[in-house]
């Protein structure tokens, strides 16, 4: 069989890894000029770091495996991670139970509600009743009317923007989960990739070279050849035909559109996304003294402040602290438009008012990133209408971050679901090639 694999982020390269391990022919199609999707980089003194922030967890056992299997292994550093709460001009340290029981913007009262309700929400079994409940209802109800005032509102407008109400538990249920596997088999460490996940994307590069694979970067597909109600190759922006038993697309969700004609899209792709702007800025000073910070303060333009050095040594970075500040939006929201680099400088002035102790003197430098589609926008119901890999186009199938849920998307997913992709096209041969 020759499959033809349409983008090369961590889903598509974990998928033709697997199919080319198979015995089968692997065209890999990236329009980029490397590898990595979303994890995309730059550099701070030379080393590699993430232009939207990344980071593992120590239950994510399929990453992990590929880290290993690329000789990387020596690079990875689990490090302790902190968690905090910006509002009211101060970050509140929220890592701990005992941080819960001391967070000021909530009563004593509400504060033992919020404790004892997130425990239970972390060993809740199953998803699909909360597919059709707001998930501000279900905290609302398990962790007091406060909490969701305080915290879980202002945390879920900080994601999703104008579309939070309509974000449903099944989504928050996978959140909990997955901080509860996490805590389970590493308490609160993370892990980094020392000099930079692109390590980990040149490694893939490399393996699926040597495993046969034909990997051409820079190569966008403009279509999918489609004859008889079956894909017989796809056609790239240059005119370059490739004839293919089979195509799997792991682009972003919307992006299937606009190369397979439009008689035969299927109404659940017609999801919609959402994108992000990140700031990464390069301070002489910290900026708070927590790793990572949910921004509850509806007057600072951004939902997240991760910083990066509070986590990984400055040593890495020329003794730089870095830190992203980090904002998602939908579509019809006015900083969709907006010019990223504008928007840093209105963050920062933004951040230098509303928290005190960051000194805006103390930026060296400032580097505004934007992806268009960030992760999918997920609403009431959204676990019902989620598209099947097999498309009802022979020889085609569709893997991306949109059929992820209720779980999160991320890098350990990618690899999950590029070789559960794969395995869907070895089991359907030679029905695939209809
Ligand atoms: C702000 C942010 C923070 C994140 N933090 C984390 C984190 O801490 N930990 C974690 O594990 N994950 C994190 N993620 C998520 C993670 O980056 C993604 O889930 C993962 O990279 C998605 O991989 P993918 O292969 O499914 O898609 P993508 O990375 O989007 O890759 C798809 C590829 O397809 C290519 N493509 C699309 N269309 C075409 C075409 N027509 N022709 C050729 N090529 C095409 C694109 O160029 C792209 O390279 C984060 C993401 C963001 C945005």
């Amino acid at each position: 069989m020759h499959v033809v694999v349409v983008g090369g982020g961590i889903a598509g390269s974990a998928a033709a890894l697997r199919l080319s391990g198979a015995g089968h022919d692997v065209t890999l199609l990236e329009s980029s000029p490397a590898l990595g999707g979303l994890v995309v980089s730059f550099e701070i003194g030379g080393t590699p770091l993430e232009c939207f922030y990344h980071h593992i967890f120590p239950n994510e056992s399929e990453i992990l495996r590929l880290i290993e299997e690329g000789g990387l292994s020596s690079s990875l550093s689990w490090l302790p991670s902190t968690m905090g709460v910006l509002t009211g001009g101060r970050v509140w340290p929220f890592t701990s139970p005992l941080d819960v029981l001391r967070f000021g913007p909530l009563k004593p009262l509400q504060r033992l509600q919020l404790g004892a309700g997130a425990l239970r929400l972390m060993r809740w079994r199953s998803w699909e009743p909360l597919d059709d409940t707001r998930a501000s209802d279900w905290l609302r109800r398990t962790t007091g009317a406060g909490a969701v005032r305080e915290l879980w509102e202002p945390l879920l407008r900080a994601k999703f923007g104008p579309a939070a109400p309509g974000v449903p538990a099944a989504w928050m249920w996978g959140r909990f989960q997955q901080r509860a596997a996490a805590r389970k088999s590493g308490g609160e460490v993370l892990g980094y990739l020392r000099g930079g996940f692109r390590q980990l994307f040149e490694s893939l590069d490399g393996r699926l070279r040597v495993a046969g694979v034909d990997v051409r970067l820079g190569a966008r597909v403009r279509e999918v050849d489609i004859t008889d109600g079956v894909a017989r190759g796809v056609t790239t922006v240059d005119g370059t035909s490739i004839p293919a038993d089979v195509v799997l697309y792991t682009g972003a969700m919307p992006g299937i559109k606009a190369i397979v004609p439009a008689d035969h899209h299927d109404p659940r792709w017609n999801g919609s996304g959402l994108g992000v702007i990140c700031v990464v800025i390069e301070t002489d000073r910290p900026v708070t003294d927590v790793y990572w910070t949910n921004v509850c303060d509806d007057e600072l333009p951004f939902g997240g402040l991760i910083e990066h050095t509070n986590m990984v040594p400055t040593a890495d970075y020329g003794g730089r602290h870095v830190t992203y500040l980090s904002r998602y939006f939908t579509s019809d929201e006015e900083i969709a438009k907006a010019d990223p680099a504008v928007e840093a400088e209105r963050w920062l002035d933004a951040l230098a008012e509303r928290l005190p102790s960051f000194d805006r003197s103390s930026v060296r430098a400032v580097h505004p990133f934007r992806a268009p589609y960030a992760a999918p926008l997920v609403d009431l119901g959204y676990g019902k209408r989620i598209a099947p890999m097999r498309t009802e186009v022979g020889g085609l199938f569709v893997c991306t971050t949109a059929q992820i849920y209720p779980h999160d998307r991320g890098m350990n997913e990618g690899v999950v679901m590029g070789q559960r992709a794969a395995d869907e096209i070895l089991a359907a041969q030679p029905q695939a090639v209809a």
